[in-house]
């Protein structure tokens, strides 16, 4: 039997509806909606895409959101100075600072100014460090959005055998402290693994984070599998996962597409995460999944 085709469209409509729902009762009680900034620095057209579906996304959930466009040539010290006068000030929930940034910036030193308790990303040091501790307070999108997934189609987590393939900090490290506090069996792969498609046939979740497009066809995937395909590479025109979709669907019992599937829930999770930000700062109930 082929596999289920997740549709990631509809999952992260859902997850919107709710942190729209969670907003809209946060107001009616008099609290304001949460306030997400997100400083867009350099001319990197791809960021500036990113970026305006995010607005978009706030816009339809009632995120106060704003962008701070610094000019291309800024410095670091320029953007320590905004990132902390934005985490110094009341009215801001949830900040992102959109990647790559220019060269001259020093990326790291930028990222982990960030205030923790306003890392919507999940990305910062202190963050990150919850999240492996089995404490987390806030975990980065695309992985959270994998959960998302896995949970909607009431896949079997607990005790489950899974295979994350890649280990970035992104994508890869969190799937696998994820899938780790939600207690499965966990095994991380690299393009230094040995047997890769042996350690993959054991996986019961199969995460595949490469952006090699198509490494993973159906000699890797257990017959029955979950497989999340991360991937997201743009080849002439169009995107491509990491998964070769015409071997792996009559296989596996579950599969994400690309487009279509992980990639749309990264901004409905970014959403959920505003909420969870601003609820944590202002001591306020969150209903539901939001
Ligand atoms: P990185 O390039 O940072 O990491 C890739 C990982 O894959 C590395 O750990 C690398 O191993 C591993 N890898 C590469 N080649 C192989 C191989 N042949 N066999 C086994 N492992 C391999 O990428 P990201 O984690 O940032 O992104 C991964 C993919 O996910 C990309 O396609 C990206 O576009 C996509 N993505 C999609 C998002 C979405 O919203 N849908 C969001 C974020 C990312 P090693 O560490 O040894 O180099």
């Amino acid at each position: 039997m082929a596999a289920t085709i997740v549709d990631g469209k509809a999952i992260a409509t859902q997850v919107e509806d709710q942190v729209r729902r969670q907003i809209a009762a946060w107001r009616d009680a008099g609290h304001p909606s949460p306030g997400l900034h997100v400083v867009l620095c350099g001319d990197d057209p791809a960021s500036a895409t990113y970026v305006a579906g995010k607005a978009r996304a706030s816009e339809r959930v009632g995120i106060r959101s704003e962008v701070h466009r610094p000019p291309a040539d800024s410095s670091t010290e320029e953007l320590l100075a905004l990132v902390g006068r934005l985490g110094g000030d009341d009215e801001v929930d949830a900040i992102l600072v959109q990647v790559p940034l220019p060269p001259q910036i020093d990326s790291g030193r930028v990222l982990d100014a960030v205030a923790p308790e306003k890392d919507v990303d999940g990305f910062h040091p202190v963050n990150f460090g919850l999240l492996a501790e089995g404490r987390p307070r806030i975990a980065p999108c695309t992985p959270l959005g994998c959960m998302e997934i896995l949970r909607h189609h009431e896949v079997p987590v607990r005790g489950a055998r899974a295979v994350v393939v890649g280990r970035s900090t992104i994508v890869g490290r969190p799937m696998a402290l994820l899938l780790t506090n939600a207690d499965a069996t966990v095994t991380v792969c690299h393009s230094r693994t040995a047997d890769l498609a042996g350690v993959c046939r054991e996986a019961d979740i199969l995460v595949a984070a490469t952006g090699k497009v198509d490494m993973i066809d159906g000699s890797f995937v257990k017959p029955g599998a979950a497989v999340i395909d991360v991937g997201n590479t743009r080849v002439g025109g169009r995107v491509r996962g990491d998964v070769d979709r015409e071997s792996v669907e009559p296989i596996a019992g579950l599969l994400t597409p690309v487009p279509g599937g992980v990639g749309p829930m990264t901004i409905a999770m970014l959403m959920s995460n505003a909420v969870a930000l601003a609820a944590a700062r202002r001591g306020l109930a969150v209903t539901g999944a939001a």
